[in-house]
């Protein structure tokens, strides 16, 4: 399959991380170690929600785009401590991260209320980055495709077409994140060949050779180029690595 019509997308995750000060200098950083070269992929990088304003004026003129690491689906009302895509929007977000990982082990996140937020996120005019993955003891009991596809189909659950093919996925396997082990290029191509087989049938061939599927994992300066090269690997949802201007650019290059 040719993946010539899609532009890698490399966003960092910066997960519970950086004050407004940290926020400010990493973005000045990365502003920095990028000027000069046209970049080979769409770039993001996603601040805690606190950050997202600072964020969005020190990344003002620049081509990385502002990202969010979750949303509310209502657009406001009593809903205390939450925060809206319509909000994110408004701060100047152009993608918001949803379903990642630790939201569903920790925050009861299922896949029912992954697909009210893309819905919200899609309404508001962001592009939703919809992570799934498989657990270890999923992985161990043979179910990682079954996993991963109840998790697209739930994202997905009423869609329209057209809605499919304005987001993009990030394939995450769970004992990958944040442990230093990546999956082989072999699972990586399997489930994303699984997932871009399972769009292809939910929303046409031509909406799953378009949308993009991340891979994230421990993702490193290291291990990117042979990750990102793979047929149905369109960039990399980064996490640890996105901390450190260097590395995190170094991971954008390795898309090049
Ligand atoms: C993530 O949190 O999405 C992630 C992939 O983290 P890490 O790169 O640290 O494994």
């Amino acid at each position: 399959m040719s993946t010539a019509s899609r532009r890698p997308f490399i966003a960092g995750n910066w997960k519970l991380n950086n004050d407004l000060a940290a926020t400010r200098s990493l973005i000045r950083a990365l502003r920095e170690g990028l000027a000069g070269s046209a970049p080979v992929a769409d770039i993001a990088v996603a601040p805690v929600f606190t950050a997202l304003h600072v964020a969005a004026e020190e990344l003002d003129g620049s081509l990385v785009g502002l990202s969010a690491q979750d949303c509310f689906w209502e657009t406001d009302g009593a809903f205390t401590g939450e925060v809206s895509a319509k909000m994110l929007a408004d701060v100047g977000c152009r993608y918001v991260i949803l379903g990642h990982s630790e939201r569903r082990q920790h925050f009861g996140e299922t896949d029912a209320t992954v697909n009210r937020k893309v819905r919200a996120a899609l309404a508001a005019g962001l592009t939703p980055i919809v992570c799934v993955g498989e657990t270890l003891t999923d992985r161990e009991g043979g179910k990682t495709l079954q996993v991963v596809e109840r998790q697209v189909r739930g994202a997905l659950e009423g869609l329209e077409t057209e809605e499919v093919g304005r987001l993009v996925l990030a394939y995450e396997p769970v004992w990958a994140i944040g442990t230093g082990k990546v999956a082989s290029t072999e699972q990586v191509q399997e489930v994303h060949g699984a997932i871009r087989a399972l769009l292809s049938d939910r929303a046409g061939e031509e909406v799953a050779e378009r949308v993009r599927i991340q891979y994230g994992g421990s993702v490193k300066p290291d291990n990117a180029a042979e990750l990102l090269k793979l047929p149905d690997v369109d960039g990399a949802l980064v996490g640890g690595a996105s901390l450190k201007a260097a590395d995190f650019i170094a991971i954008i290059r390795a898309a090049g």
